[in-house]
């Protein structure tokens, strides 16, 4: 399961690092084509046209602490 370490995006157009620091925190850029949202807890993007409209910045790492089903 793979964890999220920085909700980031950045916006082609102008630009803009766009960062979702919690959950709820939803963020544009300053122009208005792009936003990110859910913080740690999930990755939400909005976009005017498509997902060419931003680059994906954001990171992750492998949770190997959660207990497995097995
Ligand atoms: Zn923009």
């Amino acid at each position: 399961m793979e964890k999220i370490i920085r909700n980031v995006i950045r916006c082609k157009n102008c630009g803009d690092i766009i960062e979702s620091k919690y959950t709820h925190d939803f963020v544009t850029c300053k122009c208005g084509r792009c936003s990110v949202d859910g913080g740690k807890d999930y990755l939400r993007r909005c976009f005017k046209n498509s997902t060419d409209d931003y680059e994906e910045l954001s990171e992750f790492v492998e949770d190997n602490n959660k207990k497995s089903e097995d």
